[in-house]
């Protein structure tokens, strides 16, 4: 058998699972307030749900700057070798050559004494 109750506004007779009086449309408080506790679990439900993808977007997010990080410090790197460290190496070639050259000049002088003599 259903459960009744009688609207405390009209005095009409309805089942208690009714939110409002289908009369004179009362709240009928403890089923009110049952479907708004369900509301409630509802948004929350949602709720936890959504959290758990904006996570997923903040993770991804987190990720995608610590690449673009990563990628800008390597670039960094290379482009500091590129500017600070080759030419230095270029400039020491260079110095080592004209030396080569130089102590070349003055054993082929050793070697031939005469040529000068001419
Ligand atoms: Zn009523």
């Amino acid at each position: 058998m259903k459960k009744m109750t009688e609207c405390r506004s009209c005095g009409s007779v309805y089942e208690t699972k009714l939110v409002r009086c289908p009369y004179c449309q009362t709240a009928y408080d403890p089923a009110a307030e049952d479907e708004y506790m369900e509301q409630l679990e509802d948004v929350r439900v949602e709720l936890a749900g959504h959290r758990g993808d904006a996570d997923k977007r903040t993770g991804a997010a987190l990720m995608r700057t610590f690449v673009i990080f990563a990628i800008a410090v390597v670039l960094i790197i290379v482009i500091g070798i590129c500017i600070f460290i080759l030419p230095k190496n270029r400039s020491r070639n260079r110095l080592q050559e004209r030396k080569d050259e130089f102590i070349r000049d003055i054993s082929e002088d050793a070697d031939d004494p005469g040529s000068d003599d001419k």
